[in-house]
């Protein structure tokens, strides 16, 4: 047995990168959580002898499918689907499906094995997944998003249920889409369950699903801040992003106090230095979600706003960094501004957005930093209780839910304090996060055996 965590992490990474060749984001979500727990594993031969680490690194099924549809041209197109099933062993499958064009194998099995550890925070049952395609719903017609949607569920059906796997949304995916699979799925399954999440409120979904992300990681960020006897009060926010999750953060931070001066989509960002208002936020929601537009176009309704093409937002002066865009888009030099202009608090919407250097910048300058899979949980732990909802036929009030949100980002703040206070005081969210997730995953593979 390996009584050496370098030694551990160095042999553990070499295998998993020639089993799993030219996965760069599996590969970098997995060495954080492994050099995370790599001080606790070498000290327990028990989780080395039942190999939990190999097993949880290992999906216990990945599916891949051809996804044919035809645009509006009446012109064949294909795309790639995917569904990577990573581990149950709380509870049936449950993670998003992302529709975008840099989807690939790499990219589904960081997110899967992510919300393993996501899901096992939230305390709820339930087991991690992700899904997806290579599609790129932009610049789609209604009509073709559904022809894209319905041949998806077509073959993805087979593989989920209720008390199999249960689909939500991510990047592409959102109500529209979440509407056209459900549709497909209820038509070749005959049944009304509640086998997607992120549903419409007349069937079967959630009040404050599509709040939830945001909500929940302003929630887990003013527990971080209290750490420190602060709050939202009076800070300047940058936000990342401007899909579902970088509203609703806006949002709250908003009402929290704060002033919020940023929002970017994959083509730039926009600095309105007077910040956000109710008619502002309402504003990008029509843009982004109804209109379907490029956040570039906010300058044209609020001109004393700048557009920055090309950049994203971390050079602007902060006291709050709330990335909610996509993975590894805040690299060690945003990371050295950011520090520089005196941020002292990151908290991550997305999925893994800071690279390992950034992550080692904010740590080394011991300033709140929170992982998406703690601070991000909000979401996937509200479909939780959308699940809860359809299984017992209920619907819970907004309030209801929201009360129960905060109690969850509450609980998984806690957990992460408990895991991650280092010896000098400081809180490391990680470490809390990895060690806080993995213990529970673990005791239940090790009940359930060999499988
Ligand atoms: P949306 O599709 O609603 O929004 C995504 C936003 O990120 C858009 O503004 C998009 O810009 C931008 N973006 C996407 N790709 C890139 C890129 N390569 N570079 C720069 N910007 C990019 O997605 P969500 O808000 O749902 O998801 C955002 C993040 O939060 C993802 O990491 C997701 O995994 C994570 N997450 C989401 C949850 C949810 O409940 N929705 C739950 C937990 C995590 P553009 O319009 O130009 O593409």
């Amino acid at each position: 047995m390996e009584t050496n965590p370098q030694k551990f992490v160095d042999k553990f990474m070499a295998e998993l990168i020639a089993k799993n060749p030219g996965e760069p984001e599996f590969h970098q979500a997995v060495r954080e959580v492994v050099e995370s727990l790599a001080p606790y594993v070498v000290k327990h031969p028990e989780l080395q002898e039942l190999k939990i680490l190999e097993r949880m690194a290992e999906p216990e099924r990945i599916i891949i499918f051809r996804v044919p549809w035809l645009n509006d041209e009446g012109e064949i197109q294909i795309n790639r689907g995917f569904r990577v099933q990573m581990n149950s062993a709380i509870g049936p499958y449950k993670g998003g499906i992302r529709l975008h064009p840099s989807v690939n194998l790499s990219i589904m099995k960081f997110l899967a094995y992510e919300q393993v550890l996501k899901n096992s925070l939230t305390t709820l049952p339930m087991g991690g997944a992700k899904g997806g395609s290579d599609f790129n719903p932009k610049g789609k017609s209604d009509a073709e998003v559904m022809r894209f949607c319905q041949s998806f569920m077509t073959e993805l059906q087979r593989h989920i249920g209720p008390d199999t796997d249960v689909p939500a949304g991510d990047i592409g995916t959102g109500g529209r889409e979440i509407g056209y699979m459900f549709g497909q799925y209820k038509r070749l399954r005959d049944e009304f369950t509640g086998t997607l999440t992120g549903k419409g409120l007349g069937w079967g979904g959630s009040l404050l699903r599509p709040e939830a992300t945001g909500y929940g990681l302003c929630y887990f960020v003013k527990q971080m801040l209290a750490t420190k006897g602060d709050s939202f009060e009076g800070k300047t926010v940058l936000v990342s992003g401007s899909g579902n999750v970088a509203q609703y953060a806006a949002e709250k931070a908003m009402r929290l106090g704060a002033k919020v001066v940023t929002f970017s989509d994959s083509k730039g960002y926009i600095y309105d230095p007077e910040g956000m208002t109710e008619e502002k936020i309402a504003y990008v929601k029509n843009l982004k979600n109804v209109i379907r537009g490029r956040i570039s176009e906010y300058v044209n309704q609020y001109p004393q706003a700048t557009y920055y093409p090309g950049e994203r937002p971390w050079g602007v002066k902060c006291d709050i960094a709330l990335p909610c865009a996509t993975q590894n888009e805040i690299n060690g030099e945003d990371a050295r501004k950011l520090m520089a202009n005196g941020c002292m608090c990151v908290g991550e919407g997305a999925n893994m957005p800071s690279t390992p250097e950034a992550i080692e910048i904010f740590i080394s300058n011991k300033i709140l930093y929170s992982p998406g899979k703690a601070s991000n949980a909000g979401g996937v732990a509200t479909s939780g209780l959308e699940m809860s909802q359809n299984s017992m036929r209920l619907k819970w009030t907004a309030e209801e839910v929201d009360e129960r949100l905060k109690g969850i980002m509450s609980d998984i703040h806690a957990a992460c304090v408990k895991y991650g206070t280092q010896e000098d005081g400081y809180v490391n969210y990680v470490i809390g996060a990895n060690v806080a997730g993995f213990m529970k995953v673990a005791d239940a593979m090790i009940a359930q055996g060999c499988c």
